[in-house]
């Protein structure tokens, strides 16, 4: 938790369930990868978090964006952000949206499909594109892999194709699976796509763009390595494979630039014990509905901070207060918290910035959209 936001949290006591978000973290965060990867633009992934605080803060920055929908783009353009800079990055388009982009000046398109190729080529003609490879996703907490993404020898077909279609064929991009904590995984992904680069060279098709997607860490309950050991991996093997004709290099970060930014305050509803299983029970007045969506399969493990941390603490399950079984955070993963913990306690989860505000479903049980505080 940034000063800011604690300092923020003692004074005003918001409401909760609420995050509040340091932008400055934001920044700094920005900052931190752009000296560990001086050579790649940053297009900031906004579903991550698209705040017109955090957009405008980026913007001013000279960061580009990864936009996934016509609202995406519109949002980014409010926040002052030129066409020029935004990838249209979703491989799933609707047609209008496609317009829409090349309308507002939006030139950079994503795409794994030949329909999409021919629905880019028909709306946005005369664009640059580019092929979403399929690369493994293994290390990666929340995996992206089965969706999206198309084999090495269909990306060669279809950007051979692109330029028969009066498209501009830019390059390729993968994205290693978000949370992803293993640096090996870039590596091996960056090798398949400088195999195609060959390739196609050799297709009469010169590519000059390297997508390296997303995926980088921020802290949850177990440490990352950090944003150097991810720019040393990446540039390390870009050298070794692209020698010095290096591509154009892009990176589409969300969570990492702004998950550690952020903190959720909640409120404890209720703590129970069934019969005499140690295993207590503890409600929040947030859960999988109210924005805590990465928790499916236990997958994101935020780390909790209570007043009575530091006494005794025993094993519990989480959930969130709606009557929807499916509605646990954690049950499998071990959490302890303090046995003092009850109703109406106040408890923080870190690094809550990414992936959460968005993600909350609309008034489910009639509970009121996670309230927001940029500061
Ligand atoms: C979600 C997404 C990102 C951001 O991923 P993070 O793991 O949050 O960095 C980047 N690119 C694309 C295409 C995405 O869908």
């Amino acid at each position: 938790m940034t000063p800011k936001v604690a300092r923020y949290l003692s004074d005003h006591q918001p409401a909760t369930p609420c995050l509040v978000l340091d932008v400055d973290r934001v920044e700094q965060n920005f900052r931190a990868l752009r000296e560990a990867l001086p050579l790649a633009r940053v297009y900031y992934a906004v579903k991550a978090n698209p705040a017109p605080q955090i957009l405008e803060r980026l913007a001013g920055l000279g960061s580009s964006f990864d936009a996934a929908s016509a609202e995406e783009i519109a949002s980014c353009l409010a926040a002052g952000a030129d066409p020029a800079e935004i990838s249209f990055g979703n491989t799933i388009k609707k047609v209008s949206a496609i317009r829409m982009a090349h309308e507002r000046g939006v030139d950079l398109f994503a795409f794994d499909s030949d329909e999409e190729l021919e629905k880019i080529a028909a709306h946005a003609p005369g664009a640059r594109v580019y092929c979403r490879i399929l690369v493994e996703n293994t290390g990666a907490d929340w995996p992206l892999s089965r969706k999206f993404g198309t084999t090495l020898d269909h990306a060669r077909d279809l950007m051979i194709r692109a330029g028969r279609l009066g498209l501009d064929a830019y390059g390729l991009s993968f994205h290693v699976g978000s949370q992803q904590t293993d640096t090996a995984s870039y590596e091996a992904a960056i090798g398949r796509v400088a195999m195609l680069f060959t390739d196609l060279k050799q297709a009469g098709v010169n590519l000059r763009m390297a997508n390296l997607g997303g995926g980088f860490p921020t802290s949850y309950r177990d440490e990352v390595p950090g944003i150097d050991s991810f720019g040393a991996a990446i540039m390390g093997a870009m050298a070794r494979h692209f020698g010095n004709a290096l591509p154009e290099i892009l990176v589409e970060p969300g969570r990492y630039l702004v998950a550690d930014a952020g903190v959720v305050s909640a409120e404890v509803v209720l703590v129970s014990r069934r019969g005499n299983d140690p295993v207590r029970w503890v409600y929040l007045d947030i859960g999988r509905f109210g924005g805590l969506a990465e928790t499916e399969g236990e997958s994101i493990k935020y780390r909790m901070r209570t007043e009575h941390d530091g006494s005794e603490a025993g094993p519990v399950a989480i959930a969130g207060p709606t009557c929807d079984g499916a509605d646990i955070c954690y049950e499998k993963s071990n959490y302890r918290l303090p046995i003092a913990l009850r109703s109406g306690d106040r408890i923080e989860l870190l690094s809550t910035g990414a992936y959460v505000t968005t993600y909350a479903s609309q008034r489910f049980n009639g509970f009121a959209p996670l309230a927001e505080h940029y500061i």
